[in-house]
């Protein structure tokens, strides 16, 4: 967190300034009383979610509070697109270093701004002093029984992936840059890993369609990796398939696939569909405008081997991002 203290704003006028009437109100009842209070239509299951990110961890404690608000957001609501969930309400607990009202003015607009591209409503949370942690609780809505989950993928399912991998692995090389001229591709990968798009209208797309989903944090290797584990089965990457878009290409060209399978920070889903459904693949990449690429299959066994274009496996040795 930047700055200095300033006037000892208490904790109640923070939460009045700061984090009430975000997003159009649909509660029952928000921010200010001991609970928030919420209701679901008849037919409707919750889906909830949390993440916690930590100054220092997970973010650079003096990024731009706006950024990082909103990608915030954005870490949470791809895990409800991977259920094929419809995002509704959030809850936000707050740790920090001191009150510094320009941080808290720049988050604030930042979460203002995501309230509204996405429908939510900030319905309460917590604010306490102590290293810059934010944590947020994503509630969501699905129909009872549709939740696309990790365990569904069977032998024979084609693998895709939603968009392009590896961007936001390149992007990591740049944060550190603080010079202000970038080129467009050094520009669309810090906006990739800023300002990531959760597949929200892909993820209710294919609930009728995919086997199994999962949202690609920590790299295709890793998260088709938890699908394989929860559905008991194993998979092959065509190494030749992975979408990587030019700017990681002209970035990084030795790289790239490496930071396709092992990178993170990519929020793009991975999906398996059965051979009889995959038809319709292609007509929700037209629906959506998302490039859906078929990069592999689901195989029986346990393991994620990779092939190059002649089908010889190729070991790879990073695997994705893990805290411990
Ligand atoms: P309690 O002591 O009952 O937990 P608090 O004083 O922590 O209540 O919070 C008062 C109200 O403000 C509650 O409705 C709570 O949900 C809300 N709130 C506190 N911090 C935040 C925050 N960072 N964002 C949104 N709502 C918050
Ligand atoms: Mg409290």
């Amino acid at each position: 967190m930047s700055g200095h203290q300033v006037s000892p704003l208490d904790e109640f006028a923070l939460i009045d300034n700061f984090f009430r009437g975000l997003g159009r109100h649909t509660a029952e009842l928000s921010v200010g009383d001991d609970c928030a209070l919420m209701q679901l239509a008849p037919g409707e299951t919750l889906a909830v979610t949390t993440d916690t990110l930590v100054a220092g961890v997970h973010f650079i404690a003096d990024c731009d509070a706006g950024l990082l608000a909103r990608r915030c957001l954005r870490v949470n609501l791809s895990d409800l697109a991977a259920m094929g969930a419809e995002p509704r309400w959030f809850q936000l607990a707050l740790t920090l270093p001191a009150v510094d009202r320009d941080w808290l003015q720049a988050f604030h607009d930042g979460l203002r701004a995501d309230c509204e591209q996405y429908a939510i409503e900030l319905t309460g949370g917590d604010t306490t002093r102590g290293p810059l942690t934010i944590t947020l609780t994503l509630l969501g809505a699905v129909p009872v029984g549709k939740a696309m989950l990790r365990s569904g993928a069977r032998p024979g399912d084609a693998v895709y992936v939603s968009g392009s991998l590896g961007d936001g692995r390149a992007a990591l090389e740049l944060l550190d840059d603080a010079s202000q001229l970038k080129t467009a591709a050094e520009s669309y990968l810090l906006n990739r890993y800023w300002l990531p798009e959760p597949r929200l209208a892909l993820g209710q797309r294919l609930r009728p369609v995919a086997s199994a989903a999962i949202d690609i944090s920590d790299g295709l290797l890793a998260d088709l990796g938890h699908i394989c584990e929860r559905s008991g089965v194993g998979a092959e990457i065509d190494l030749h398939r992975l979408p990587l878009s030019a700017a990681l290409e002209s970035m990084a060209p030795d790289r790239a696939v490496n930071w396709a399978l092992s990178g993170g920070d990519d929020y793009e889903l991975c999906f398996t569909v059965p051979p009889e459904r995959i038809a319709q693949v292609d007509d929700i990449a037209a629906e959506t405008g998302l490039q859906l690429a078929p990069v592999g299959r689901i195989v029986a066994g346990q393991r994620v081997r990779c092939l190059d274009a002649q089908g010889g496996e190729t070991i790879v040795r990073e695997r994705g991002y893990t805290h411990f």
